[in-house]
C-alpha cells in the first residue's frame, strides 16, 4: 500500500525546469530514498509534497486522497535549511515545537527527556540554541521532528552536517522508526548508506527520474556476472584455466590465499566457472558481487550526461 504518491509533477522557476514530469510512489512502513546530485530537484519535490511550494502541474496523494493541509499533521518534516530560534533555550524550544504538533506540555517534556538522555543531550536543555554547534542544533531539530511520532517522516538531507558517529546514530534511529511502522522519505546526495537504509529509491538527475524501484531489484538488474573467488593454489595455473571463457578482473595474494574477481563471459554460468577451476585450486569462498548503489548511481548519471551531450551536438 502506498502512502505518498506524486504524479507527473512539473515545476519551473522562470525558464528553468526544476522538475520535468516527476512521479514517485512511496510504500507504507518503508524507507524511500530520493537520490540525486546537487541541484537535481530533490528539495523542490519535497517542498511540493509538504505543501510549501505549489507545482505548476501534477498531483500529490496521501493515503489515496488528494494532499491537503489536514495531512501535514501526520507528517514530520525536517527541512534542508535547518531553522531553530537562536535565542531560545533548547528544552523550552523543543517543548514549544511539540506543542505546535499537538502534544501537551507534560507529554512533550516527558518524551523529550527520554530522547535527550538517549542522544546524550541532557546538558543542552538549558542552553541557548546559539550556544550549540551546527551539528548539535541539527540533532535537536531531528528530535523535534520525530517527537510527536508522525506516521510519515520527510527528511531532507538528514545526514549532512553530521560527523560519522552522529550520522550513524541518526541512521540507526531512522531504521528503528521504520521497524516501528513509520514511513520515511529521505533525500540524500550521499550514496554511502543507501543499501543499508533504503527499501526503494528514485534517482533524480536534472529534473527527471532516471531510475526507480526497489534497491534489491535495481542491484540485481545491474549485476555484471561478476564473482569473487578466493582460493589457495597457484595463481598462474588459475589464470590459464580461465582461458577465454572468463575474464580475470582483479587479483591479489595474502599469504597462501589468492583473492580474485572473475567475470563470466558469453553465456557461462557460475557452475561452469567452478568446474573449470576446481581441478586446479582449492576454492575457499565463492560469492556473486552485486554492484553498489554508488556505482549504479555514477554510471546512470554519466549515461544521461552523455545522452544530453549527444543531443546537443546533433
Ligand atoms: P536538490 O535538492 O536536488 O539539490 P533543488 O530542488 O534544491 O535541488 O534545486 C533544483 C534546481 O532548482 C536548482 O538548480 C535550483 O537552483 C533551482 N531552484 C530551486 N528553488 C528555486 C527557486 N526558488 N528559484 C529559482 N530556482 C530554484
Ligand atoms: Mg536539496
Amino acid at each position: 500500500m502506498e502512502i505518498i504518491s506524486a504524479q507527473n509533477i512539473f515545476k519551473q522557476f522562470g525558464n528553468f525546469t526544476a522538475l520535468g514530469d516527476v512521479s514517485i510512489s512511496v510504500p507504507e512502513k518503508s524507507i524511500f530514498g530520493l537520490l540525486g546530485p546537487n541541484g537535481a530537484g530533490k528539495t523542490t519535490l519535497i517542498r511540493i509534497i509538504n505543501h510549501i511550494t505549489a507545482p505548476d502541474s501534477g498531483q500529490v496523494f496521501f493515503g489515496g486522497e488528494k494532499l491537503s493541509p489536514k495531512h501535514t499533521e501526520q507528517i514530520g518534516y525536517l527541512p534542508e535549511e535547518r531553522g531553530l530560534y537562536k535565542k531560545m533555550e533548547v528544552g523550552e524550544q523543543c517543548v514549544y515545537l511539540a506543542q505546535l504538533k499537538g502534544l501537551s506540555k507534560r507529554d512533550a517534556t516527558k518524551k523529550l527527556k527520554v530522547w535527550f538522555e538517549k542522544f546524550e543531550m541532557q546538558e543542552w536543555w538549558k542552553k541557548k540554541t546559539e550556544e550549540l554547534s551546527k551539528g548539535m542544533q541539527q540533532k535537536v531539530q531531528f528530535v523535534a521532528t520525530v517527537l510527536h511520532e508522525p506516521k510519515v517522516l520527510i527528511l531532507d538531507e538528514p545526514f549532512s552536517g553530521f560527523d560519522p558517529i552522529n550520522a550513524s546514530l541518526i541512521k540507526n534511529e531512522v531504521l528503528r522508526l521504520k521497524n516501528n511502522g513509520t514511513t520515511i522519505l529521505l533525500s540524500t546526495h550521499n550514496m554511502s548508506s543507501v543499501e543499508e537504509l533504503c527499501d526503494n529509491i528514485a534517482l533524480i538527475n536534472k529534473a527527471k527520474v532516471i531510475l526507480h524501484g526497489s534497491v534489491r531489484d535495481i542491484r540485481q538488474q545491474h549485476k555484471a556476472n561478476t564473482y569473487e573467488v578466493e582460493f589457495t593454489g597457484d595463481l598462474m595455473t588459475f589464470t590459464k584455466a580461465l582461458f577465454k571463457d572468463f575474464a580475470l578482473l582483479e587479483k591479489h595474494q595474502e599469504g597462501v590465499l589468492c583473492k580474485t574477481t572473475v567475470k563470466l563471459l558469453y553465456d557461462k554460468t557460475p557452475n561452469d566457472l567452478l568446474s573449470t577451476i576446481l581441478p586446479y585450486v582449492q576454492v575457499q569462498s565463492f560469492r556473486e558481487i552485486l554492484p553498489s548503489m554508488n556505482d549504479i548511481f555514477i554510471s546512470k548519471v554519466q549515461q544521461t550526461e552523455m545522452h544530453t551531450t549527444v543531443g546537443l551536438t546533433e
